[in-house]
């Protein structure tokens, strides 16, 4: 072949592709670009990917090249790609090939939300879809919910019930159609149907009959559940307080924040202050829920996020959210549906059953979910996404390791439970599954790993677990026989996020977290380790302090307060005119003193969660919480509303390795009440002596280290005002930061730490 330097010679290439690159149009799109550039060859399936070989004049190809890394169909996400150049063929046309074998590397596409052509479909009156709650096509729809085994194949998900009519069978054999080998497609005369169901699962209305019947009822205040992707939701119109307060009250849950669904983006934009990042999160095809400052005049009760500066906001992502909403509500309180701690409802019977005294309709149909998955949840951080909960939309797209590994399971923890399966360089980290702190939501973790590591094809040699032994996904681990690596909780925040961020060798990590198991039997959580994945040292810590009542101090922060102030003035706590010294009577106080001095039913604690509890009690910001984290987060969301200057004190006794005692602190806050300070500026300070203390711990550390490279990681980095001003305050040190983007800092993310230890030492 003869290149004449006008791009006309004919060459021929071979191109593989890895990745989520099968189920998503893949194929069809290589075929019509192929055609469009006059190239003769094909395309198949191979276990590895996708393979193709092309043929043409080398300017065709380099525009062929250029569609392979540009312009992709919208659920597809390229890993890998190679391309070689190989001998002409005599051949005519381009076609796809049946698929074909060899060495697999399976890749299982999330759920995806509505596309804008479905959506456009469905309020056409001339489409045959109009009104259909089940369109869907090759770049939209859901995928890892209704997947039940591989190879991805319409028999082996939940719509294997439902074969298509004649016209759904004509496009999907149709290579120029949208729908061509979408396996989930479906219309009105071959699909799933609505119905609606009154509390006690009697039929009320079916089809379109349903919807509109939903709507009315939603209008006038009352609680339905709907089956959408990965669960059920329970949905009341947000903008009407009655009907939120019952929701609130039927759900038990008194104050935590619930999620709410905006008609679309402009609505959304009335509701919350949206940056582009947010607006970018909440209309691509992931549709998570986005936490944002709240409007000025947000239409939404106040009672949906009580004491709460802030939102979480989501857009329609099935056509059914789309039907329920549009024209109708400006927002939808949408929650996933479920009894306090307990797992989200997915299958019918079980959502009927537990729903029952919470929900007064039932909006169901047929079409099964195969596997459980809540809605993700994130923030915006400088620009970039910041996950507090990864589940629907981005589960089970994998992490790339810096590093292969033999197929190995890593548990997590024990909250915010999530596990890590890892094949070669790919760490697939499961969606959230919740608190593994009850049966039914242990149930769902076994099962949610088994699925996993059937459709993945994933058998696990080895395990990885936390150091405490009596977290449910350690005896899980344990109980696996295989060979298990157990790993300090603190080590696995520090190589999650080294892992996510490609780094290896050895790096800081400032791990402020609520609790994990030390290395030292003590509980740790306000930590500054120094290694990588071959191991760690403890370079750096908060002063370990009684948890005061053990885990009653989590739910109790007053219980911290106390703990810290005793520390800081002994007896003279108790006499102080403060409601957390008013708290307890003589004996009490007899009891906590006696608690406190001797270690009873008190474990030391180097928490920093810990710490914000007690700042918050101090403060009168909260003295009890009804969930995780809940008075940090207040505290928070009080001092952003501050700004300034100023500090408070700390110490840092420097022996082996530096250690920040936080007593100080407390007695400057009780003389700025004194002052008459206001709170938010209180908080602001607490926020920036935190900052300060661990920017100067850190730069020590760098300084006897000669290390650079830091990574926060813990939950603790949830907070947005800290994280900002130890990132600042690192930055001007000339340090490197390291932050998460792709897994949650809290403990959701830790198994993917897990993974990369355990796979790590596998590996040598
Ligand atoms: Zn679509
Ligand atoms: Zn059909
Ligand atoms: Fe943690």
């Amino acid at each position: 072949m003869a290149d004449d330097g006008d791009g006309k010679a004919i060459v021929r290439r071979r191109f593989l592709v890895s990745g989520i690159v099968q189920g998503v149009g893949f194929r069809p799109f290589v075929f019509r670009r192929a055609c469009e550039l006059d190239l003769s060859g094909w395309v198949r399936n191979i276990p590895a990917g996708v393979e193709i070989e092309v043929q043409g004049t080398a300017g065709a190809l380099f525009a062929f090249r250029h569609a392979l890394a540009h312009e992709l169909p919208p659920l597809a996400v390229v890993t890998s790609s190679s391309a070689e150049d190989i001998p002409l063929l005599p051949e005519r046309g381009f076609t796809i090939l049946p698929s074909a074998d060899g060495e697999k590397n399976i890749q299982v596409a999330p759920d995806s939300a509505l596309c804008g052509d479905c959506l456009r479909e469905l309020f056409d009156p001339a489409d045959r879809r109009y009104r259909y709650p089940f369109i869907t096509c090759t770049n939209c729809g859901p995928r890892y919910s209704i997947i039940t085994a591989i190879p991805y194949d319409r028999p082996r998900t939940t719509m294997a019930a439902f074969p298509l009519c004649p016209d759904c069978l004509l496009e999907y054999d149709d290579p120029a159609n949208r729908r061509f080998h979408a396996q989930p497609i479906a219309c009105p005369a071959c699909g799933p149907q609505l119905r609606l169901l009154d509390h006690a699962a009697n039929p009320v209305a079916e089809l379109d009959d349903a919807l509109t019947t939903a709507v009315e009822l939603l209008r006038a205040g009352q609680i339905l559940a709907v089956k959408g992707i990965g669960g059920y939701h329970l949905a009341v119109d947000a903008c009407n307080p009655e009907a939120v307060r019952r929701l609130r009250e039927r759900k038990k849950r008194d104050e935590k924040p619930f999620a709410v669904m905006a008609a679309d983006l402009a609505t959304a934009q009335r509701l919350a202050v949206l940056g582009d990042m947010e607006e970018r999160l909440l209309t691509g095809p992931e549709s998570p829920i986005v936490i944002a400052p709240k409007a000025p005049d947000c239409p939404v009760s106040p009672l949906v996020a009580p004491a709460n500066g802030w939102l979480g906001l989501m857009l329609p992502y099935a056509p059914i959210h789309h039907l329920l909403m549009r024209d109708r509500f400006k927002a939808l309180v949408m929650t996933s549906a479920n009894v306090s701690d307990e797992p989200v409802a997915f299958e019918d019977n079980d959502a009927l059953r537990r729903l029952s005294a919470i929900a007064d309709f039932f909006l169901v149909h047929d079409r099964p979910i195969h596997v459980r998955s809540d809605d993700s949840v994130m923030r915006v951080f400088q620009g970039k996404p910041l996950f507090y909960r990864r589940a629907r939309g981005y589960a089970p797209r994998a992490v790339r390791l810096p590093f292969g590994t033999p197929p190995l399971l890593a548990a997590g923890a024990e909250l915010k439970g999530a596990f890590c399966l890892v094949q070669g360089e790919q760490a697939f980290l499961s969606q959230h599954i919740g608190d593994l702190q009850n049966s039914s939501t242990c149930d769902s973790f076994r099962l949610a790993i088994r699925h996993l590591s059937g459709i993945l094809e994933i058998a696990p040699r080895s395990v990885a677990c936390d150091l405490h032994p009596d977290y449910l996904s350690s005896i899980h681990a344990a109980e696996s026989g295989l060979p298990l690596t157990r790993v300090q909780h603190h080590h696995a925040h520090l190589a999650a996020c080294m892992a996510e961020n490609g780094l290896d060798g050895a790096v800081i990590g400032i791990i402020f977290d609520g609790a994990g198991l030390g290395s030292d039997a003590t509980i740790w959580g306000g930590e500054f380790l120094v290694g990588g994945y071959d191991g760690f040292q403890r370079a750096g810590n908060f002063l370990p302090v009684p948890l005061a009542g053990g885990d009653a101090a989590v739910r109790e922060p007053w219980r911290m307060a106390l703990s810290w102030l005793y520390r800081s003035m002994g007896e003279d706590a108790f006499n102080l005119d403060h409601p957390v010294a008013r708290r307890l009577n003589d004996t009490e106080r007899g009891i906590f003193a006696a608690m406190l001095e001797r270690g009873i039913n008190a474990p030391l604690t180097s928490s920093c969660g810990r710490l914000f509890d007690a700042a918050a009690a101090v403060l009168n910001v909260r003295h009890t919480v009804s969930y995780d984290g809940q008075a940090a987060i207040e505290l928070e969301a009080l001092a952003e509303t501050a700004q300034g200057p100023g500090a408070y004190s700390f110490g840092i006794a420097a022996g082996e390795r530096p250690v920040i005692d936080f007593t100080p602190l407390f007695a400057d806050i009780l003389a700025d009440m004194a002052a008459g300070a206001g709170t938010a500026a209180m908080a602001y300070r607490f926020h920036a002596t935190v900052a300060r203390a661990a920017v100067d711990v850190c730069t020590r550390i760098a300084g006897n280290s000669g290390l650079d490279r830091v990574v926060l990681s813990g939950g603790v980095f949830q907070n947005r005002l800290l994280t900002e001003m130890i990132y600042t305050g690192l930055l001007d040190r000339g340090l490197q930061i390291f932050t998460h983007r792709l897994v949650p800092p809290n403990d959701g993310g830790i198994a993917l730490g897990q993974a990369a230890i355990a796979g790590w030492q596998e590996r040598r």
